[in-house]
């Protein structure tokens, strides 16, 4: 049986595993962290179960399909809910609307924003989603390894048919005029931490699937997909070590023959790297080529208050945005090195369905707004900025309907900056989501999934090809074994 180690036990590695288990493979999954997840990860507090960073689900049947593919019922490892309103989204002119998946509510809502605005949404959701599945077929979906992939002619058609090089916002703009519903979808296009004023349209796809496949809750959390995912690792008989750091991915002419971690030396002639691409280039393979990468366009990260709360409020949904004033400005100020002085925010509530998440709290609730990684800023993380930019938030906060108080509901309160990416998860330069998805650093443009020089060393994560995302990345697993089985 042919063996495999995997380097990190994130959404990537874990997948992979699977993936590779169901094909006969010897696989052994080494972490450095004492829990599964890298970045999908939790925190306890008082009983209560904080998702750590990843809270909106989309296309579930990709979550899915893993369990199919392996002969098992995913029903027997997690639930799955659906949520309708997909988001409330409240403005700072105390304005807010609730934007649904059923058609028929989506349609009527858009009627009562704007007579007529709804033939438009579904112009932009009619040519979002046909961008959806171009690039899945054209682009997502394959290995990207050879320069021959992308120079088919109809691969070239299909690219330029997707409107690639106007950016998000004005494509946006050219079909919806209506300021509420236009911010409402630019701040879904950022989700994988590229600026919507700048960088290509292709990204309006996220809120056409998440209208079109609609948003989904996994009860307990989204954590316990993970739990899920390592039960089945479990079963298919791979090996999880945590607590195991990889210092150095062992290469011998060409071609790689283990690792060497703080617990001792592992062999093996296949080795999937799910640690963060440039962080593994330069500090685990220790090739030249870091440099070039360290030139590239890095995502934004993000700044994460965790909160528990002694009161259920019932103005929220699970997924809520907050636009402020001074959007543009605000959104932009992450890609410019500064802290937005009017922070628009994203609010998870589970609790808002979830009565078993909450723990002692009377419910718990995840702010999250875009911050500047670590590459791009001078900013300093200690106590002080972090009280001050908390305070800012705060303010912004009680703009929101039910949430005037909110200060004095807080009993539990902690953070997650830029720094705790960096130091905790080996994200290069703290990002959120790894290298831009900028076009020329994306599809044959992004880090290869097979090393173009080392034998039997792939890589899977944010940073790869496909790209990052929860369920890009599973898929993307899917292409890493087909290729490893090809040899
Ligand atoms: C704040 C935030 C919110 C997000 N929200 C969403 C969302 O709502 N929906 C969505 O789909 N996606 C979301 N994402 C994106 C998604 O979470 C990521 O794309 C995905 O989790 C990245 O997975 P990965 O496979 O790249 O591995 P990572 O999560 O980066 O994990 C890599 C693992 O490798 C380990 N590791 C690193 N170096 C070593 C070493 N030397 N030895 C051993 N182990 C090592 C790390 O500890 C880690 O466990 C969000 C991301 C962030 C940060």
């Amino acid at each position: 049986m042919k063996k495999v180690l995997v380097v990190g036990a994130g959404i990537g590695g874990l997948c992979t595993a699977i993936r590779l288990l169901n094909k006969g493979y010897d696989v052994t999954i080494l972490e450095k962290e004492n829990r599964v997840g890298g970045k999908v990860n939790i925190k306890i507090k008082n009983g209560a179960r904080f998702d750590l960073t990843a809270s909106v689900l989309m296309t579930p049947k990709i979550y899915t399909d893993i369990f199919s593919e392996v002969g098992k019922d995913y029903r027997d490892y997690f639930e799955m809910i659906k949520i309708d309103p997909i988001y409330k989204v409240n403005y700072y002119d105390k304005n807010s609307y609730k934007y649904y998946s059923e058609l028929g509510k989506m349609v009527e809502e858009l009627e009562n924003l704007e007579e007529g605005l709804s033939i438009h949404y579904l112009e932009f959701l009619y040519k979002s989603f046909e961008k959806y599945l171009n690039s899945k077929k054209y682009f997502l979906d394959k290995p990207m390894i050879n320069k021959e992939e992308i120079l088919k002619l109809k691969t070239i058609t299909k690219f330029l048919e997707s409107n690639p090089f106007i950016t998000t916002s004005d494509y946006l703009k050219s079909i919806i005029k209506n300021q509420y519903l236009l911010n409402y979808l630019i701040f879904q296009s950022m989700y994988i931490g590229v600026n919507p004023y700048k960088n290509s349209s292709l990204y309006t796809l996220i809120p056409a699937i998440s209208h079109i496949y609609g948003l989904w809750y996994i009860k307990g959390g989204f954590y316990n997909y993970i739990e899920a995912l390592k039960k089945l690792i479990l079963e298919l008989g791979g090996k999880i070590y945590v607590n195991t750091e990889v210092e150095k991915i062992v290469i011998n002419k060409g071609k790689v023959i283990g690792v060497r971690t703080n617990r001792g030396n592992y062999k093996s002639d296949i080795i999937v790297c799910n640690a963060d691409y440039p962080y593994a280039i330069k500090n685990l393979i220790r090739n030249k080529d870091y440099k070039e990468i360290e030139k590239q366009d890095y995502s934004c990260s993000v700044f994460i208050m965790y909160l528990g709360l002694n009161k259920k409020y019932k103005d929220l949904q699970v997924h809520n945005i907050y636009i402020n004033k001074n959007f543009k400005k605000s959104i932009q100020d992450a890609f410019k090195g500064k802290l937005p002085k009017y922070p628009s925010l994203y609010l998870y509530y589970p609790s808002k369905i979830d009565e078993t998440i909450s723990g002692k709290f009377a419910s718990i609730l995840n702010v999250m707004v875009r911050v500047p990684n670590l590459k791009d800023s001078n900013i300093i993380w200690n106590k002080d900025t972090v009280q001050k930019f908390r305070n800012r938030i705060i303010k912004e906060l009680k703009n929101i309907d039910g949430l005037e108080n909110i200060e004095n509901d807080i009993l539990y309160e902690s953070y997650l900056t830029p720094i705790h990416l960096k130091h905790k998860f080996y994200a290069h330069n703290g990002t959120a989501f790894g290298l831009s998805h900028k076009l020329n650093q994306t599809a044959y443009f992004r880090p290869h999934i097979k090393d173009d020089n080392i034998k039997g060393l792939y890589y899977i994560g944010s940073s790869t090809h496909p790209g990052n995302g929860v369920s890009v990345i599973i898929d993307g697993s899917k292409i890493i074994a087909d290729e490893i089985c090809k040899g």
